[in-house]
């Protein structure tokens, strides 16, 4: 139980973020909630002797910020394993995997993720026989950066029941010269991530703690999971241990967590979807992988890859299958959470969503589009039209912006990647999110980006598309509280709301643009608590 303890926050510019955008002096919070906005004069009047006042210094107070797709679990139970992104060589990330290999001679699965074939100077991940070359028979495996793909070795083909001498049937086993070459995508990829051993409930513990420090460091107070019983996870496991961090006092990001498609009807067996939830952990909704990833070219475009136009990988699901779990999902008054990258993939999405509209029509059903990358302005129109609402992954447009144009998908199509503009002029409130661990979480390079879309080697990209600083603070704030299902307790600072804050050095919507990136995250208040930051006792 938190204490009833009364903060007044005071000397600072508090966006409140309410539908008026008004800025006032002066906050008060009574425990986990906001009592009155206004003066501090106002306020003072309000309060009684047990009041503590906290000076903002100048500072700027936002409702905390929410991410509305990433895999804190999965990001907190790899945190063990090798980081094998930011590299500029193959060589360098194999150097980073054969140290940890060496620290941890008894780990039965030698594992490194974040690995970003298109950004090294090779342009390619190892083969099965590099891998052997340096791992022997202990099975290993490498995640590319998008977890959509992953480059293993002869022992972890064997163990996934890929014979590694012969061409194997299934796509998702990319093979050359008559046999494996150690690069698996989609499916075969999280088999791979299945034979990892299962993580300790002490080791997700400490992971998760880890976790939400660097998401609060980032000014995040809520996050959209990316799937429960992904990334070689049980799903319950992530529950217990949330829940006893949450009893201890120590949850300091809001999850709101989707199950896995694979998972559901276990889950809604167990009646996990009708449990109601507590402040910092919440189940809703299911979520549907429907294509894979461009930097991974498994990502379902309708025209094929730019320097491989024949290259179309299909969705994950068939039609049908799509239309199924959506109506199933849809028609149970549940929400969906899908994943869908490429055009032909949001296609499908919405043909399935429409068809379950359709059939069982509902107001405002807040399905979710994870990434919606490549939507046209006729789709947006659409997703309108069937409440779906797109969670944008714009740090694309500066991380592999340049290599959608280069590699992916040509100059026209990377132009209007991320569509944030397009959803603005149609009416449709949109969110962001870093999708960690593809990305860290880097708030202020995300909002950043929205406004500016500059690349990493400094091009502008799709200049129609830029939002104001206005629109890009909504989309971590008030918009993205519409996709948690709970605006009524965040995404403004307004009474009755949690006391969810972020303390910025300055305005984003006061600095010249291009310097947005460079505001400085100087706290984060979770639930009137300082959980990060220099406003922490
Ligand atoms: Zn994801």
């Amino acid at each position: 139980m938190r204490c009833r303890e009364k903060v007044l926050y005071t000397n600072g510019n508090i966006v409140t973020m309410d539908a008026d955008d008004s800025h006032v002096e002066a906050v008060l919070t009574c425990g986990d909630r906001i009592e009155a906005v206004g003066t501090a004069a106002e306020l003072r009047q309000l309060t009684g002797p047990r009041v503590r006042e906290v000076d903002l210094q100048g500072g700027t107070l936002y409702p905390g910020f929410i991410d509305t797709h990433s895999h804190l679990e999965m990001y907190a139970a790899w945190i063990q394993y090798a980081y094998c992104g930011g590299t500029d060589t193959m060589q360098e990330a194999l150097d980073i995997l054969q140290c940890h290999a060496a620290d941890h001679p008894d780990d039965p699965v030698v594992m490194g993720y974040g690995y970003d074939d298109t950004a090294t100077s090779d342009g390619r991940g190892p083969t099965a026989q590099e891998l052997d070359a340096l791992f022997g028979n202990r099975p290993t495996l490498i995640v590319h950066i998008s977890i959509h793909a992953a480059y293993v070795n002869t022992a972890m083909l064997r163990l996934i029941g890929v014979d590694p001498t012969k061409p194997s049937d299934n796509v998702e086993v990319v093979c050359a010269d008559g046999r494996p070459t150690g690069l698996l995508t989609e499916n075969m990829a999280l088999s791979a991530i299945a034979q990892l051993p299962p993580v300790s409930a002490e080791t997700l513990k400490k992971g998760i703690l880890v976790a939400m420090e660097k998401y609060n460091e980032q000014g995040l107070t809520s996050t959209i999971g990316g799937g429960l019983g992904l990334g070689g996870l049980a799903g319950n496991m992530s529950l217990q241990v949330i829940g006893e961090l949450e009893r201890e006092g120590k949850m300091t990001v809001r999850c709101h967590l989707p199950i896995f498609s694979a998972c559901y009807r276990e889950a809604k067996a167990a009646g996990l979807l009708e449990s109601p939830g507590s402040p910092y952990l919440r189940l809703h909704g299911i979520k549907i992988l429907t294509d894979g990833s461009i930097q991974a070219f498994t990502a379902a475009i309708k025209d094929g890859y730019y320097l491989q136009p024949d290259l179309r990988p299909d969705c994950i699901l068939t039609q049908e299958q799509m239309d199924e779990l959506v109506y199933e999902t849809h028609a149970a008054g549940q929400r969906v959470i899908v994943h869908g990258n490429g055009d032909a993939a949001i296609e499908r999405i919405l043909l399935a969503v429409e068809r379950a509209q359709k059939r069982c029509p509902r107001k405002n059903p807040h399905h979710l589009l994870i990434h919606c990358q490549m939507a046209s302005d006729s789709q947006l129109e659409r997703m309108k039209a069937v409440g779906l609402e797109p969670s944008f992954f714009v740090l694309h447009v500066w991380n592999w912006g340049d290599r959608h144009k280069a590699i992916f998908l040509g100059p026209e199509r990377t132009e209007r990647i991320d569509p944030c503009a397009s959803a603005v002029r149609i009416g449709l409130p949109f969110s962001l999110h870093a999708d960690t661990p593809v990305l860290p979480q880097m708030t202020m390079q995300s909002i950043h980006t929205a406004v500016n879309r500059i690349s990493r080697k400094g091009e502008l990209i799709g200049p129609d598309q830029r939002v104001s600083p206005l629109e890009a603070m909504r989309a971590y704030t008030t918009y993205a509280a519409i996709m948690t299902l709970d605006e009524a307790n965040r995404g403004s600072i307004e009474p009755g709301k949690l006391a969810d804050f972020v303390l910025l050095d300055k305005d984003p919507r006061a600095v010249a643009p291009e310097t947005i990136k460079d505001v400085a995250i100087l706290s984060t208040i979770s639930g009137g608590k300082a959980v990060w930051g220099k406003l922490c006792a």
